[in-house]
């Protein structure tokens, strides 16, 4: 696994934070509401220790919102979400900064994950399998027989060194780089970068995540994390995924929005405005609030070009799904018959990932003392 920066250098370790009950696409986008319950129930399973499970509520704030309350109930059942009403008293005892005008309230199995522990875990579960993980290190080119990538460049920024290391299957799972890394290959792949704004505040409003009752829109969501409350969030197609500038009109409509939810939300202090891209599906003439939440797997086969997959699109809820389908895709393609088992299994702790890298910097610091440089002072700890 190569990674250019640290663990969840990427739009996994700056967004949301939300882990779906797929409530928020259970009307426009049924395929993606689906692939977020099921996976919302499965990470439950297999990584209990880095999910608050706090649930979410769709509120609506006007009559517009209350009109959408019977098309989101079918839209839950239709999507086999969990889905209860809830009297507005009950849901002001449960969240008493929500807006006091609210006119329903809906309960549904939102929940909050922390991202870098879940990439960790992840990993820490791959290298218990022997994977090996490189981070700081850039996929620079690829080196290819006729038109088939056999092995990648790549250059370590610690050391600056580069080398070349092959594979049987060289899978891109560059989230809104993909494209970039396809290219690099002689493919292209139909992504879309989608970035999207959120505002922090300095302080946690919300305990369970705060949703409008509505079809997905700007700053209409309120995600608790940690010591914060998360307002997000727009939506607009980028260039370049490392290039994405904040329009100040979009933080602002994110408190204009999100004062709609919890009113003293201009009150509160700003911690922080950022921005990140999506990894989105194309699709001709849709606008990038409409584009698609689910994911795809691409065998570059079908471009005349063996041995390079990529895999795009989807939520951090999915990642799980998606590294189901492209492994099995891989295994496909080196006929190899394995089931699945991340579904059931539950991850390693993301410590090991620590433990693990600790070993390896024992073993660099312990070839440091033997050779001519200087004692740094290290000791062989247990
Ligand atoms: C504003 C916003 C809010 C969101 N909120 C949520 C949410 O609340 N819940 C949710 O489930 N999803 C959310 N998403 C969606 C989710 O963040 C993405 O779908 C997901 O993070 C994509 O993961 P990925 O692994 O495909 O991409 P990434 O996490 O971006 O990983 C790709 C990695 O490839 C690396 N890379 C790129 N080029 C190279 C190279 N040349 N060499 C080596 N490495 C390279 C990058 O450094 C990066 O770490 C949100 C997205 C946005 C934009």
């Amino acid at each position: 696994m190569i990674e250019r920066g640290e663990v969840a250098f990427g739009t996994t370790g700056r967004n949301h934070c939300l882990l779906h009950s797929g409530g928020r696409y259970c009307v426009t986008d049924q395929e993606s509401a689906i692939e977020c319950i099921d996976e919302n129930l499965i990470l439950r399973r297999i990584m209990p220790d880095l999910l608050e499970l706090n649930d979410g509520l769709f509120v609506a704030v006007t009559e517009s919102d209350l009109a959408f309350k019977e098309r989101f109930l079918e839209g839950c059942a239709a999507c086999h979400i969990p889905a209860h009403e809830v009297t507005v008293a009950r849901a002001l005892a449960m969240e008493p900064f929500l807006n006091p005008t609210i006119l329903a309230a809906i309960q549904i199995p939102d929940g909050v994950f922390e991202p870098f522990r879940f990439c960790l875990s992840f990993l820490a579960t791959a290298l218990k399998n022997g994977a090996t993980v490189r981070t700081f290190t850039e996929v620079t080119d690829f080196v290819c027989s006729d038109r088939n990538p056999t092995g990648v460049k790549i250059r370590d920024f610690r050391t600056g060194k580069t080398e070349t290391i092959g594979g049987d299957i060289i899978v891109n799972a560059a989230g809104p780089w993909a494209g970039e890394i396809a290219a690099k290959a002689g493919v292209s792949v139909p992504e879309v970068p989608t970035a999207g704004v959120m505002v922090a505040l300095d302080c946690r409003l919300n305990n369970m995540v705060l949703n409008r009752l509505n079809k997905p829109s700007d700053g209409d969501i309120v995600v608790p994390q940690r010591a914060t409350s998360v307002i997000g969030t727009t939506s607009w197609k980028v260039e370049d995924p490392d290039l994405i500038t904040i329009p100040p009109e979009h933080v602002e409509r994110m408190i204009s929005q999100g004062e709609k939810l919890i009113p003293t939300v201009r009150r509160v202090p700003m911690r922080a405005k950022m921005a990140v891209a999506r990894p989105l599906i194309a699709m001709t003439g849709t606008d990038a609030r409409e584009l698609s939440r689910t994911f795809e797997c691409f065998d570059h086969a079908r471009d005349g070009v063996n041995g390079f997959v990529t895999i795009t699109g989807g939520k951090t809820t999915t990642a799980r799904a998606m590294a189901e389908r492209v492994s099995d895709i891989v295994c496909q393609k080196l006929n190899h018959k394995a089931e699945c088992r991340t579904r059931e299994v539950p991850l390693t702790s993301y410590r090991f990932f620590f433990e693990r890298q600790n070993v390896l910097k024992r073993r660099a610091l312990a070839q440091l003392q033997t050779s001519d440089r200087p004692n740094i002072g290290f000791e062989e700890r247990t």
